[in-house]
């Protein structure tokens, strides 16, 4: 499930292990971005750096949002690219 790192955004500041990627919620379908390795979420991109992570513990389902989804949100911007 974790194999991609298209969008990824970050280097987690919390476990140093991960990437913190862009994601989408299935059911709200809103977008927010969450490590791939201890699964700490943050609401924005730019919260990653504030180390002010989502404490909330429940099975959201995520899946990868498309370039159109990020786009819309204006989140192209924060993607690593290498
Ligand atoms: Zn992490």
């Amino acid at each position: 499930m974790w194999e991609n790192f298209e969008f990824k955004i970050a280097w987690c500041p919390i476990c140093s292990q991960g990437w913190v990627e862009i994601v989408k919620d299935i059911e709200t379908k809103e977008l927010y971005v969450m490590c791939n390795e201890c699964e700490n979420e943050w609401d924005h991109p730019l919260e990653v750096k504030t180390s002010k992570a989502r404490t909330e513990i429940n099975e959201n389902l995520v899946t990868i949002p498309t370039i159109e989804e990020i786009q819309s949100v204006d989140w192209g911007k924060y993607i690593i690219k290498e």
